[in-house]
């Protein structure tokens, strides 16, 4: 599986704002977004101004680096999300942030999606008792999401245990004790804190 290895504070300047990929690093005052404000590269301070294209093409690539995802497999996202009822956005809104990753990222097991993604690969993750290694697996309401028996090693996870400090979206619950986090429900657009206007990507799809 291939990933993206360059440096990630890039496609946060790129985007134009802070895309909270690299965890704790993301939340101090190294933050690139801080101290170089401007596109990369050598002409990133003279960009022009966006196309109409380019305001929807700009709109989807935040949203996929936002959860990790390649080109095609975003694609496949968004026909699955136009193939069902509902509001295509927020249903690809809702498949994105239901992904195992991002689940374990939003309970606190991890600081950022990436690391979380490394969690669910090395095998620290459960889902209703199973190990599960994949980081698109798509949890469902109702499912029980737990560190393995070697994910309760890992300092994230141990360091969850001792702070139990999490601010939780509605749509998931978490007990310390037991370090077990559950899906309650899909999560509603509002639950979803990520900086995109999906109906752009929806229009980006229509072309
Ligand atoms: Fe983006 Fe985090 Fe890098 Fe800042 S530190 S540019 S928010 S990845």
């Amino acid at each position: 599986m291939s990933r993206y290895t360059d440096a990630v504070c890039r496609l946060c300047r790129r985007e134009g704002m802070k895309l909270y990929l690299k965890g704790e690093k993301c939340y101090t005052e190294k933050c690139p977004v801080h101290k170089r404000p401007v596109p990369p590269g050598m002409h990133g301070q003279g960009r022009r101004k966006l196309s109409e294209f380019g305001i929807r093409l700009r709109e989807k690539q935040k949203l996929r680096r936002i959860y990790g995802v390649f080109e095609t497999q975003f694609k496949t996202y968004f026909q699955r999300a136009a193939e069902v009822k509902g509001i295509t956005g927020v249903r690809l809104l809702q498949l994105l942030e239901t992904r195992l990753d991002n689940v374990v990222y939003r309970l606190g097991f991890a600081t950022s999606r990436k690391e979380a993604r490394q969690m669910v690969l090395h095998g620290h993750v459960a889902v209703n008792g199973k190990k599960i290694t994949i980081p698109s697996f798509q949890v469902k309401p109702g499912h029980v999401i737990t560190p393995t028996a070697r994910g309760r090693e890992h300092p994230r996870v141990k360091e969850l245990a001792q702070t139990g400090l999490r601010t939780l979206p509605t749509w998931l619950e978490f007990t310390v004790e037991r370090l077990e986090g559950k899906v309650r429900g899909l999560p509603a657009r509002e639950e979803i804190d990520v900086p995109v206007q999906e109906q752009l990507i929806v229009e980006y799809y229509s072309r």
